[in-house]
């Protein structure tokens, strides 16, 4: 039988979650044997989230943890909370598998999952649409991974995106961590597995093709309209802003 794939997806409210949430939904209808793991940057699990996971017939939890009170900033770590409590619960459940994270707002070529899915110990492969360089890869010679490509390095062992790895769950640590730092969760995540540069898998044609995107959906306004619910009933009933 197929190896299960474990989705980890942070969210968290706004105009744009349905929407995003919606769309990966369903990329991830098509894909066999996958349990996804929506992580809610709440104190308790939205309904509006749990709407959407109920009607996709997938295999699922929905778990919540929110972010830090002191994490207001503009560049705080965004969905760590989140990612952690998930973690915490597959470390407590599952002992096969293989891990993938993927935020709410990604796009993801299916074939990427026929792929990740044969993770041994801890595969890499190219994200698109991040960085100044528009591609964040490891570098590939011979078949092994001998560097990486990103725009930027900030002294990570591993400068590569949380949408960049899959990690098989036999391979995670009981220090797997990940830490509150803006920029260094993904690096910081696989240092404390004891990642070495020659356990990397290299996927998509030896790192040649691009089949996850780092896409974001434009920021909307909060809507101004200010709404007669007496003339406009149904309008009431839109409680996704
Ligand atoms: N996220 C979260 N809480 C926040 C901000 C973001 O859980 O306060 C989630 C978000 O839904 C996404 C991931 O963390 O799945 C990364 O956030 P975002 O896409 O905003 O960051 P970027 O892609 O720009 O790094
Ligand atoms: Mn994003």
């Amino acid at each position: 039988t197929l190896k299960m794939i474990y989705y980890i997806t942070p969210t968290y409210p706004r105009p744009e979650q349905v929407p995003e949430l919606t769309r990966l939904a369903h990329t991830l209808m098509h894909v066999p044997r996958i349990h996804w793991i929506v992580a809610d940057d709440q104190p308790i699990c939205s309904d509006l989230v749990s709407s959407v996971l109920k009607r996709t017939g997938l295999p699922y939890t929905h778990i919540s943890s929110p972010k830090p009170f002191i994490y207001k900033s503009s560049n705080f770590p965004r969905g760590v909370a989140n990612r952690r409590v998930a973690l915490n619960w597959l470390q407590e459940h599952v002992t096969e598998g293989v891990l993938y994270f993927g935020d709410d707002d990604n796009t993801v070529d299916l074939q990427l999952f026929d792929e990740l899915r044969n993770t041994k110990k801890v595969s890499m492969f190219p994200v698109g649409l991040i960085g100044d360089y528009g591609v964040s890869s490891p570098i590939v010679k011979e078949g092994k991974v001998v560097g990486f490509f990103d725009s930027w390095p900030a002294a990570r062992t591993f400068p590569v995106d949380m949408a960049g790895f899959a990690v098989n769950i036999g391979f995670l640590k009981e220090t797997a961590n990940m830490p509150f730092i803006a920029g260094h969760e993904e690096d910081r995540f696989l240092v404390s597995l004891d990642l070495q540069i020659d356990d990397i898998e290299p996927l998509a044609d030896n790192c040649t093709k691009i089949l996850v995107w780092h896409t974001k959906t434009v920021k909307h306004k909060k809507p101004t309209l200010k709404i007669n619910i007496n003339k406009l009933g149904s309008i009431s009933k839109y409680e996704n802003f």
